[in-house]
Parts: structure tokens; C-alpha cells; sequence
């Protein structure tokens, strides 16, 4: 499913960006490359008591506005490709929201479904280990993402507690972020990333006299993204008429209930046999007829195959990488409107900075404090990409990664390249 030249669309949507705003081709060559790749094999007992080894991946692709931010995700096709890519998407993000953050992702390539939670634990608290320094409060910040979890940061942060000596413990509980809250997260971490989804939403949407109330969509993936935006939009009065995640894809003109749906899924660990919808195929489900399409699995879900099958007015992109290039120009040149994801699902990584905050003064906020942050910073970052697409009278993908780039063009040039 994850296409194998992903760096490859990453670097050409940033060259896209960086000509037509006139980058400094002095920093276009340091952005066009990763700082560090760090590859590890570790060994993991399993229940069965016979070894595995593993394979893990960190990149760390730019930290000139402050620390490695990203998250990690446990899938069969991470690959060094993949992770790097990701690891760029980050710094745009970051830049975009206008946070005090670098760019990093990583994971390990595995099939999670297959493992033991027992198994799991060692699994990551060995991937955590292996990493060593290479992560850190105030260094590199990892984050969940697809098949990982509150519980999996969990395991990371004791695991990285254990290897400070006792005196710095307590002022190492931001290593990571998307933690359980009683280990140090934030409320609304859960929620984020499908909450800032929804305040992009529906500030385009006024902008642009798409009313939400009576709108139907289709969501691809029903995971922490997916369920939580489809859930935030119900109360907006937005239908979702189709659903697809890795189980198969299921249609219903009347409506599907994402709260019904969330339950079940949280049950059975997939949407196939709700009995809310009719079965259809994955080509039947991107042809649905909806107002909108909010991917939320994995990427390369958007190409010169599947543009076309699309009758939506609008894709809103809450995995990162879904539209590859060909599905971009195809999306053009049909009057589909698109909102990146570096900036439709930047409300994870603002929601996993406040958390980092907290832990760092000791703080607890509270949902309505998360919120009224959250829904600050995302519209902030909304605007300057508005502006920014008005201004080079660009497509918004463009737009948002000038954001971007001025950011950090401008630090670099105040901070030079040193020596
Ligand atoms: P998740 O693991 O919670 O959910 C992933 C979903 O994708 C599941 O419903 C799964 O069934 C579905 N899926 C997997 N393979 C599929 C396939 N072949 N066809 C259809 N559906 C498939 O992951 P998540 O955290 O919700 O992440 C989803 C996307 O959003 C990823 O691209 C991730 O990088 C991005 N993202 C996540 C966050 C976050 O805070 N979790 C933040 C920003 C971006």
C-alpha cells in the first residue's frame, strides 16, 4: 500500500514550493537532506523462548527550530524510505504550526498483529534502549502514529527512566508525548490530531460557504485520526456515508454512526462486521458520491489510479503522505479541493507540544485550556498558509510548505551555517 518512492513525492513538493517562493538554493541543499539515520538490529526473546531479531528505524531530519519531533510506527512497510519522508513531512509541520519543533519519525518494520502484548513490551522496550541517546526530552521527542499508542509511550518513557540515573528521572517524563495521562499526558492528546482535522475544516469551510450541517463524507482508516474526526464531526451535523480501513470498506447513504462504529471497532480491532453498512469494494468506496474525503490510513492512497474514481468537492488529508503527485495534479485539474496534511493533521503534534509543556513546568491543563490552545495555534497556522496560497496563487499543499520554508529560511539566515 505505502509506495516505495515516497521520499521521492516529498522532495518534489518541496522543490515545487521552494521554486516558486525563491528559496535560498544555499538552504534548499541542507533541506533536501536528513541530519542523522539511525538503523538498529536488536534481538527479543519471544514467548516461545526462541530469538527474533528486529529492525528499527530513527530519522532525524532537521532540528534548526528546536528539538526532533515525531511520531513511531509499528507496520510491515516501514522502511528507511518511508521514515525519511515522514521525518520531512514533520519539519514542515512543525514549521506550519509555528512550534518550537524539528522534524524526526521512525518505527520498526513489523507485523504487530502477530505479537503478544507481552511480546510487544520487550519488543519496544528493547527498540527503546537500542536508541539509547539518540532520543531525549530535550533532544528528540517521540509520538505515536499507525499501531502505536498511549500504552507503547508508556513502555518507552519507563524504559528511557530507567537508563537516567535516579536524579534525573523526574525531569525526563517529556522523552515522549502521547502518554497515558496518569504517566504525564495531556487530555486531549487522544483527540488531537482529528480535533485540529476539524478546526481546519471547519474554518475553510466558512471561508468558503461549504456548510458542514448536511455535509457527507468518506474516511479512509477508523484508527486515532479517523474515528476521532468522524466522531468531532457528528456534532457538526456532517453524515459519514462511507467507511474503509485494512478489514474492507462498507457504504450507507443514510449515515454510519462513528460513535457506534468507534465501539465496535475498539472491541473486535476492526470495522468489518458493523452491521451499520452494506459491504462494497475498495474501488466502490472511493467512488462514493460525498462532499468530501478525509483519508486516514496510510500513504499513497491518492494516485493516477484512484484520482479519477473520486466525486467528492474536497479531500482532507488526516494521514500524512495519502496523494502522491500524479493524484494531485489529477485532483487539480477535476476542481477537487485539497487541505494538506501538513497542516489538516499538524493538531497532534501542537496538542503533543502542550503536553511537553506541561511536563516541563509541572503543569495539568485542563480539556477546555487544551482546546482553546489547540484551536488558536491550528487557526494561526490556517491563516498564514491562506495567505500564502492568495499571495503565490498556489494550490494549498504549495502554499503551506512556503509557510514553512520562510520559517525556517529566515532562521537560517539570522543564524548562519556554522562554522
Ligand atoms: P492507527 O493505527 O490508529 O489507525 C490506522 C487506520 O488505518 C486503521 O483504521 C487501519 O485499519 C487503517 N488501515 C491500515 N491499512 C489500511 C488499508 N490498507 N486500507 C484502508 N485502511 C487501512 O493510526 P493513526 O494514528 O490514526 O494514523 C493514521 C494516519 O494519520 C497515518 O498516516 C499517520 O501518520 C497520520 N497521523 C497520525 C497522527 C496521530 O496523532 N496519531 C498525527 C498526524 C498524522
Amino acid at each position: 500500500m505505502a509506495q516505495s518512492n515516497v521520499f521521492e513525492t516529498v522532495m518534489m513538493q518541496f522543490n515545487k514550493a521552494a521554486d516558486l517562493m525563491g528559496l535560498d538554493p544555499e538552504i534548499r541543499k541542507i533541506l533536501s537532506n536528513t541530519t542523522n539515520e539511525i538503523v538498529v538490529n536488536f534481538p527479543v526473546v519471544m514467548d516461545n523462548g526462541c530469538v527474533q531479531m528486529f529492525t528499527g528505524y530513527r530519522v532525524q531530519h532537521n532540528n534548526v527550530l528546536g528539538p526532533y519531533k515525531g511520531g513511531l510506527r509499528f507496520h510491515p512497510a516501514v522502511n528507511i524510505d518511508e521514515v525519511r519522508a515522514l521525518a520531512v513531512w514533520m519539519t514542515w509541520k512543525t514549521a506550519i504550526a509555528g512550534i518550537p519543533y524539528g522534524g524526526a519519525k521512525g518505527g520498526i518494520q513489523i507485523r504487530p498483529w502477530d505479537y503478544s502484548p507481552a511480546e510487544l513490551e520487550r519488543i519496544t522496550r528493547r527498540f527503546t534502549f537500542a536508541l539509547g541517546s539518540n532520543i531525549g526530552p530535550e533532544y528528540d521527542i517521540p509520538a505515536p502514529d499507525v499501531n502505536t499508542n498511549a500504552q507503547i509511550m508508556a513502555w518507552i518513557l519507563d524504559t528511557y527512566l530507567q537508563m537516567m540515573p535516579p536524579l534525573e528521572r523526574n525531569r525526563c517524563v517529556h522523552v515522549v508525548t502521547g502518554k497515558p495521562v496518569e504517566s504525564g499526558g495531556s487530555v486531549g492528546r487522544d483527540k488531537a490530531t482529528g480535533q485540529g482535522l476539524v478546526y481546519v475544516l471547519e474554518a475553510w469551510a466558512k471561508d468558503h460557504s461549504f456548510p458542514l450541517s448536511g455535509a457527507t463524507y468518506i474516511i479512509q482508516g477508523f484508527g486515532n485520526v479517523g474515528s476521532w474526526a468522524a466522531r468531532l464531526l457528528k456534532p457538526l451535523g456532517a453524515v459519514l456515508v462511507g467507511i474503509e480501513d485494512h478489514s474492507g470498506a462498507m457504504v450507507n447513504p443514510d449515515g454510519i454512526d462513528p460513535d457506534a462504529l468507534a465501539a465496535h471497532v475498539a472491541k473486535q480491532g476492526r470495522a468489518q462486521g458493523y452491521a451499520g453498512g452494506a459491504v462494497v469494494d475498495h474501488e466502490t468506496f472511493l467512488s462514493t458520491k460525498a462532499d468530501f474525503f478525509i483519508p486516514a490510513a496510510l500513504e499513497g492512497q491518492i494516485t493516477a489510479e484512484t484520482a479519477p474514481l473520486l466525486n467528492v468537492k474536497l479531500v482532507v488529508e488526516g494521514a500524512n503522505g495519502p496523494t502522491d503527485l500524479d493524484g494531485d495534479m489529477i485532483l487539480q485539474e477535476r476542481g477537487i479541493m485539497l487541505l494538506p496534511d501538513v497542516l489538516a493533521n499538524a493538531g497532534g503534534v501542537i496538542v503533543s507540544y502542550f503536553e511537553w509543556l506541561q511536563n516541563k513546568r509541572s503543569e495539568f491543563w485542563d480539556l477546555a485550556e487544551v482546546d482553546a490552545r489547540l484551536l488558536k495555534q491550528i487557526l494561526g497556522a490556517y491563516r498564514r498558509v491562506h495567505d500564502a496560497v492568495e499571495r503565490h496563487g498556489t494550490d494549498w499543499r504549495t502554499g503551506a510548505y512556503i509557510v514553512a520554508l520562510e520559517r525556517l529560511q529566515t532562521v537560517y539566515r539570522e543564524r548562519g551555517i556554522f562554522p
